[in-house]
């Protein structure tokens, strides 16, 4: 069983104050906190193993190109990809998309076609598909959301048709909290025929994913959101897609032959790789998969949910704030995205940092749906696997003190 107060002990970072006051950190869905086993990987990679990979005949470049090829393993095994080739390293989830929606949508989105989005989609799961309508005269479509907060699938038939080359989702919003049927969707697309691109950014840090299970054509996820340094994100993709797909960016690494006027590209992964990689933080994100291995998903998810729903009851007693997306924790992860009557959302989260309690305020890059609820911002709440009900009730005690400073102020 996860036992978070141990688990904190791994994180330096949870000892320190802020303002005086011991860090309650609740906003590991912008980026999650760093164990120790993470920090080390980092240091000893640099202090011991520094070197290009690749490219070098010397030991340290051996033992540098070992520990990062390690890492790219170590994520192969656990998203339960079929082969190592078929896991691309990038800068972050916004990077993988930008990949796809270049060296994948160029080749096969054209004029009049479709891409099928949803309206709760962060920003690095919207623009990069903007750019790409624009410029091949496209046009998106979106799966409505429901004022409770999930996906309305029965839209589905009529949104999916003979135009749509590609579906792309979240796994789960970084507003709502909502966990979507993403399998539910992928077998509707694929019965037309049509790929699935997940954005896995806050599904895959928070429980188990497994590609051939989900059956999914790209998924793209960060290291920075589980527990690895920021600088490395993930796209994974099926092989038959990366064979034929052309690279994103050129330079060194991604060849295998070079002429002045023309190239030929590496086998994969390398063709999606150009110039050196964040080398050490993928070595230190490998540190992070076998941390997170050690507790087990599902026991994150298992912790995670009875944290929701803990939180999900606590903050509804408070008078005057309402929660944002589906209130049954089974259909969510850890992001509680809420108002408080009176209460600016940022003038809550200044008066929370008072308090040593780190949340987030404003639109989470969520522009479009923060419209559709007819809202500018949200205070967001989210829990990773180190937050514990002790942190809950601190949330809950500095947002009523939060309130009633508010009401003293009003009544002046
Ligand atoms: N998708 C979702 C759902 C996210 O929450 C985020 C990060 N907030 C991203 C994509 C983008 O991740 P990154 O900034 O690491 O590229």
């Amino acid at each position: 069983m996860l036992d978070a107060a141990r688990l904190r002990k791994d994180f330096p970072i949870l000892d320190r104050t802020v303002h005086g006051k011991p860090l309650v950190y609740l906003d590991s869905a912008a980026t999650s906190q760093k164990p120790k086993a993470v920090l080390e990987a980092l240091t000893r990679y640099y202090s011991e193993s520094n070197a290009n990979i690749h490219r070098g005949i010397h030991a340290l470049s051996e033992e540098a190109t070992a520990l990062y090829e390690g890492a790219r393993g170590a994520v192969c095994r656990f998203i339960g990809a079929p082969k190592p080739a078929t896991i691309i390293f990038t800068r972050n989830t916004t990077e993988a998309v930008n990949l796809v929606a270049q060296a994948w949508g160029r080749r096969h989105v054209n004029a009049g076609d479709e891409i099928l989005l949803t309206e709760m989609e962060h920003h690095s799961n919207l623009v990069p598909w903007q750019m790409l309508a624009q410029e091949k005269k496209a046009s998106l479509k979106f799966i409505p959301v429901t004022p409770d907060g999930r996906l309305d699938l029965s839209s589905l038939p009529q949104l999916m048709g003979p135009r749509t080359r590609l579906v792309s989702l979240t796994l789960a919003s970084n507003v709502l909290g909502t966990i979507n049927p993403v399998k539910e969707v992928q077998q509707a697309a694929h019965a037309h025929g049509i790929p699935v691109f997940v954005d896995g950014a806050q599904g895959v840090p928070h429980m188990p994913v497994h590609v051939m299970d989900l059956n999914c054509d790209f998924l793209a996820f960060s290291a920075h959101k589980m527990l690895g340094p920021t600088g490395v994100g993930v796209l994974y993709a099926k092989e038959a897609l990366l064979e034929e797909m052309d690279p994103f960016l050129g330079g060194g690494d991604m060849i295998k032959d070079v002429w002045l006027d023309h190239s030929t590209w590496n086998d994969l992964p390398w063709k999606f790789e150009a110039g050196t990689p964040n080398i050490g933080g993928v070595v230190a994100f490998g540190a992070a998969i076998e941390y997170l291995e050690r507790i087990g998903m599902e026991e994150v998810r298992r912790h995670e949910q009875e944290l929701t729903a803990y939180a999900l009851k606590k903050l509804r007693e408070i008078d005057g704030l309402s929660v944002h997306g589906p209130l049954d924790p089974a259909a969510r992860g850890g992001v509680v995205s809420f108002e408080v009557k009176g209460l600016h959302p940022h003038d809550l989260g200044q008066l929370l940092d008072a308090e040593g309690i780190a949340i987030r305020a404003g639109h989470h890059c969520c522009k479009p749906l923060l419209r559709k609820m007819g809202l500018m911002a949200t205070a967001r709440a989210s829990f990773y696997i180190y937050n514990t009900a002790q942190e809950v009730d601190l949330l809950v005690q500095a947002i009523l003190k939060a309130k009633e400073l508010f009401s003293v102020v009003a009544h002046r």
